[in-house]
Order: structure tokens, then sequence, then C-alpha cells
């Protein structure tokens, strides 16, 4: 793409209504539009930054047997009352309102009730037996903090699996292939070194369930690592007899700030008794299905990485993720420059996705927002290029530098 079409501008100076770096940066850079607080608008650079977020989850889901489809965001209140959690009381972030025709509704908080419901009718036997649904979709919590940027949004887009099993062997076997995939995941977005398993409170059959909690001082959750095991425990697990089931020693747990980039859970038939899914196993016996859920959000998600990669000088993006993978810079207006850039970009777009810097704007400038943006690799194109025939490509996160012919770029 040439960033002269671009129609997103940069800006220097932080957004004063905005504490959360992950957040300053974006809408700097031009990657999202804050329209309320907590509610932001993906703009086209920050959209292909979470397409190719929701890209890596959905390939590392379908991987593991997923079957991707969209539910709603209005939502029937019938479920919900049937498991007890219409009811202000029980959830009080809830966005309702009322249908013209009579009659409340609520957008999407989770989707556990209205999932359950619909396997009902596609659920009777073991046969039907396990099934792993999931969908991306924006959901909505009247959420009261609101300073984490876009890792806490009002409305905010989300991953969720949902499992489907005989029994505790069956949910068991899979809960261990979702661990897997959300570690593939999180590598593959670049925060796999600084995310660690965390056992938190709240499972069915292993008393456990497990958030994936990244490392930041912005985090709001409080957890203590061992980093030697890789794993870590957060505070409602930080009881001895916890520790002690867990095999990890007080002493060699460290403190840190973290955020919850996603986490798995046994259902158990929670949802599944009050709403009726049922099947009839072998044994000719009607047994309750055995659930899971396993979320992620892609809009935090993009928030951890432009929290937690980011410097001084702007977005860092690894490559997966990132919005294109070159950033080509002409730099001055000599027209043999601007030819020769213009060929390069020609020639680099049919097998690379590249930004090229092709407008009329001074090189500081261009450099500045080349880092703003936080591109893998930026190609600086200017008189020495002319005249030695060969490259500057930069390395956005550590700043080294190497030439490279015409030749060796295509290559590349
Ligand atoms: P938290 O404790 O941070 O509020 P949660 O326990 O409410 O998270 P879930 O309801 O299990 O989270 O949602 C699944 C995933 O959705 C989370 O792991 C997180 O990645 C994401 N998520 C949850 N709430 C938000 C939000 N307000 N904005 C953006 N992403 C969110
Ligand atoms: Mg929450």
């Amino acid at each position: 793409m040439r960033q002269s079409q671009l129609f997103t501008r940069t800006r220097r100076d932080n957004p004063s209504d905005e504490e959360a770096k992950n957040a300053q940066l974006l809408i700097r850079a031009g990657f999202v539009h804050k329209e309320i607080a907590g509610v932001y608008t993906y703009l086209p650079l920050g959209l292909k930054v979470l397409n190719n977020i929701v890209q890596i989850i959905r390939e590392e889901m379908d991987k593991i047997g997923g079957q991707e489809m969209v539910l709603t965001a209005l939502q029937d209140k019938e479920p919900w009352i049937k498991t007890d959690r219409w009811d202000e009381k029980k959830l009080d972030i809830w966005f309702k309102t009322e249908f013209k025709s009579g009659g409340e509704t609520g957008l999407a908080i989770t989707h556990e009730e209205p999932i359950t419901r619909i396997m009902t009718e596609h659920i009777t036997s073991y046969r039907d037996l396990p099934v792993y649904a999931y969908q991306f979709q924006n959901k909505f919590r009247n959420e009261l903090r609101a300073k984490s940027g876009i890792m806490r949004g009002k409305e905010f887009l989300m991953k969720d699996l949902y499992s489907f099993s005989k029994d505790e062997s069956e949910h068991e076997a899979f809960f261990v292939k979702a661990r897997e995939a959300y570690k593939n995941v999180f590598r593959r977005a670049g925060v796999g070194d600084r995310t660690y398993v965390t056992f938190a409170s709240g499972g069915i059959f292993s008393e456990f369930s497990e958030e994936f909690q990244t490392v930041s001082d912005a985090g709001e959750d409080t957890i203590y690592v061992d980093e030697a095991k890789g794993i870590a425990v957060n505070k409602e697990v930080m009881t001895d007899a916890a520790l002690e089931k867990l095999g990890l020693d007080k002493t060699a747990l460290v403190e840190k700030k973290a955020i919850e980039a996603g986490n798995i859970f046994n259902l158990g038939t929670r949802f599944s008794e009050p709403l009726g899914l049922t099947y009839m196993a072998e044994d000719g016996e009607k047994k309750p299905v055995v659930m899971g859920s396993y979320g992620i959000g892609p809009t935090r998600l993009m928030g951890i990485i432009a929290e937690t990669l980011s410097d001084e000088k702007g977005l860092v993006w690894p490559e997966e993720v990132a919005p294109f993978k070159y950033h080509l810079v002409s730099l001055g207006n000599d027209a043999e420059v601007l030819k020769l850039a213009d060929e390069l970009y020609e020639a680099l777009e049919k097998n690379a996705t590249v930004l090229y810097d092709d407008r009329d704007t001074r090189a500081g400038e261009k450099f500045a927002d080349s880092d703003l943006i936080g591109i893998p690799y930026r190609i600086n194109v200017g008189k020495d290029a002319l005249a030695t025939g060969s490259f500057e490509l930069v390395t956005r996160a550590t700043g080294d530098v190497s030439k490279l012919t015409r030749e060796e770029l295509l290559a590349r």
C-alpha cells in the first residue's frame, strides 16, 4: 500500500484523555480511534493487526477440531434466567434494553447460555460427541474500569470456544490440547516468553482453572511466578493447600503485575444441567454433557502486544501480527531515487506485504512515523542506494542495520 493513499494520520502528542500506553501509541500511530471511554474503532492499520491475530487464533482452534460459527449479540433472556445469570445482582455488567414489541434483551457478555441451548438441537447421543464450537464476536460489558485502553473495553472482540464432551476424561484430553493451542497462539503473537499458564480457582474436576497471564506493569492482576517451572498462580491460589497440590514452593514464587490474555475453564455440568443438554450414553443412560469454555480477547491481545513490546519511539509489531512486513521509505525528492523506490515497491509487493512511504515529506518525519507505526523491517531508499546499488534494511525491534542488494531483498 502507498502511504500517500492511507487516510489515517500520525500525531506527535499523546491524547490527553488516555492513560494507557497501548491506547496512546495506537491512537498516535492511527491504528484505533477512541469513540467513548472503553469503546474503540479499528482503523485500517489496526484492523490489519486485529485480523492477523484473529487468523492465528483461528488456525490454532481449527487444528484442535474447532468449528467456527457466529452467535448473536442480542440475547434471549430465557436461558440466562434458567442459569440464574440474568439478574443484575448476579451479573452487574449487562447492557440491557427493551424491544418495542415488548420484552427485554441484553447485549452478549459471553455465550455459554445460547450455545448450550443450540446444542440441545444437535446433540442427542454419545455418537454426537465430542463437539468443539467457537466464534469471534463482539462482547459488551458495562465495565467500571476503563483505564487500560483497548485491554479493557466495554465493547471488545472475544474468541470463545465451547467444548462438549461425554465425560471427565474426554473433557480432560481436550483441555490439554487447548492449553497447547493457547501456548502456540501467544508464541506466534510474540508474547509467549512473557505469558504464563496461571492456576486460578474455579475448576470443576481439577479444582483449578487456567489463565494465561502476560507480565506487564500495566496489568490489573497480581500473579506469583515460578520462573524455573514457567508457571504461575494467582492470588486465590496462594494458599498452602493449593500450592502443595500444584507442587509449588512458596519461597520460589515471585510477585508480578500481569494482564489476563486468555483463560480455559472446566464448566462441568454447570450449564448443561439447567438447560437440559443431555445425551444417551452407550449404556442407555441419559447423562448431562460435560462442558468447557476457552476465551481469548483478540483486541486485548493487540493491546498487550502494543503495551509490552513497544519502546520510547513507538510500536514494535512481531512479524506475524504486523500490519505489513516491510516499510519501504523513499528519502528526498530526487527523480531517480523516486523511480528506484517505485520500482522496488512494485517488485517487493508481489511477494510480501509492503507499506511504501511515497509521501513528499522530510526524512526525519518519515523515520519518526516509521518508528511509531512499528513495521518489523524498514528499507531506506535514498541517494546512497542509487550510488551503491544496495539498500539499508533496519530491524525495528533491535535497530540492527544491514545492506542488501535488490536481488538479496527480493530473495528474502
Ligand atoms: P478480566 O478478569 O480481565 O475481566 P474475565 O475473567 O472477565 O477477564 P472472560 O470473561 O473469561 O474474562 O473473557 C475471556 C477473555 O476475553 C479474557 O481472557 C480476555 O482476554 C478477554 N476480555 C475479557 N474482558 C475484556 C474486556 N473488557 N476488554 C477486552 N478483552 C476482554
Ligand atoms: Mg471481567
